[in-house]
């Protein structure tokens, strides 16, 4: 074993991040370990963040990553949690490079792997002009001819939705639009066209939409497509260390993370934060949950049983945390 934690943070999203800026300012020895996959890397911009609206996500955790280089408290490493299990009263994880880290406490901010339609031609503008959220993405594609590909309940949800940002909303069924009576007049009254055809494809120069091609060979022009989604666990950590997820899958995440109040999983001494465990994904969401739950692993550890044993022990200060600060 190498080095004893606190508390391990997987993952440095914008969950992660949160949480061991909360960690570290309490002084708790804390590992955040990144496998570099946050969610919305792809997107031109955060959409909705107080204080970052609309910049880059790049730059939003490389500022996260700069303000926790100020706490010696906090080791970011680029790597991958592949495995974990209980010990003692802690945890002993293991990482993809075969090196293995003890900690009391682990906190899972592993975001979900987010799963859009088969589509030709959403990969390349995924997050861009084709998106899965109207608010983080509706304002940057504004008063434009919007689509949304989707059908029945949801699809009618999402369209009439969509009409904030646009009076040019087409309903992309892609077959039978699954409508009743009240749905299909709800959406005539909001100037909503539905189209049935089958869906072959996307048309547009790089990241940017210009239309959507019909397996008829006709084109739409669209410049904003919305899709569904569904949010999936990213591996099988959880589950190993215990944590079980929601018996309903909800609507758009199908296995997030059971949480508690204090967001403690059902496997104890395990958190969990950001998308993992959420209903809403957001930046902001995960932001206030890394946050929140940082904090209440904080206030457990200090009033656990403290182990006075060697590999628990917290080292001396560095001469940087006993300094000014
Ligand atoms: C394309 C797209 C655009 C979006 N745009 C917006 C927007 O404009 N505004 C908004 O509010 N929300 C937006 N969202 C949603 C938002 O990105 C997420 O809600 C948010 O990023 C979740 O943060 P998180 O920290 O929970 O997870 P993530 O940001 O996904 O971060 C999780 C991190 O954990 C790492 N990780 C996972 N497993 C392991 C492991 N075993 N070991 C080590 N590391 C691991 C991943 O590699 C990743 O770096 C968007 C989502 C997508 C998909």
């Amino acid at each position: 074993m190498n080095t004893n934690w606190d508390c391990i943070v997987v993952g440095a999203g914008a969950a992660g991040l949160s949480a061991a800026l909360v960690l570290g300012r309490a002084r708790q020895r804390t590992l955040v370990v990144d496998a570099a996959g946050q969610s919305n890397r792809d997107a031109h911009g955060i959409g909705g963040l107080l204080g970052h609206d609309r910049r880059p996500p790049a730059e939003f955790y490389a500022g996260g990553r700069a303000e926790l280089a100020e706490y010696p408290t906090v080791q970011l490493r680029a790597g991958e949690v592949v495995d974990g299990e209980p010990q003692g009263e802690g945890f002993v994880l293991e990482l993809a490079d075969g090196s293995r880290e003890v900690t009391r406490r682990v906190l899972l901010a592993t975001g979900m792997d987010y799963r859009y339609p088969p589509l030709p031609g959403i990969a390349e503008r995924w997050g861009r002009s084709v998106f899965h959220c109207p608010f983080c993405h509706g304002w940057e594609v504004r008063d434009r001819q919007l689509a949304v590909l989707d059908r029945g309940a949801s699809g009618v949800h999402r369209a009439l939705l969509l009409g904030a940002w646009s009076e040019d909303v087409t309903l992309l069924a892609d077959g039978p639009a699954e409508l009743d009576a009240e749905d299909a007049q709800r959406l005539h009254d909001a100037g909503i066209t539905v189209d049935e055809r089958r869906v072959a494809g996307l048309r547009g120069p790089g990241s940017t939409l210009t239309g959507v091609v019909f397996a008829d060979g006709d084109e739409r022009p669209c410049g904003g497509l919305l899709v569904p989604v569904t949010l999936h666990q990213r591996s099988a950590l959880a589950q190993r260390l215990g944590a079980a997820a929601s018996e309903e899958p909800g609507p758009i995440a199908v296995d997030a993370l059971q949480v508690d109040q204090t967001f403690a999983t059902s496997a104890p001494g395990v958190s969990a934060a950001g998308d993992v465990a959420a209903t809403m994904p957001s930046v902001a969401n995960a932001i206030a949950s890394g946050n929140a739950a940082a904090a209440m692993l904080v206030g457990a550890l200090r009033t656990a049983p403290q182990r006075p044993t060697a590999a628990l022990r917290r080292p001396a200060a560095t001469g940087a945390e006993a300094g000014a600060r």
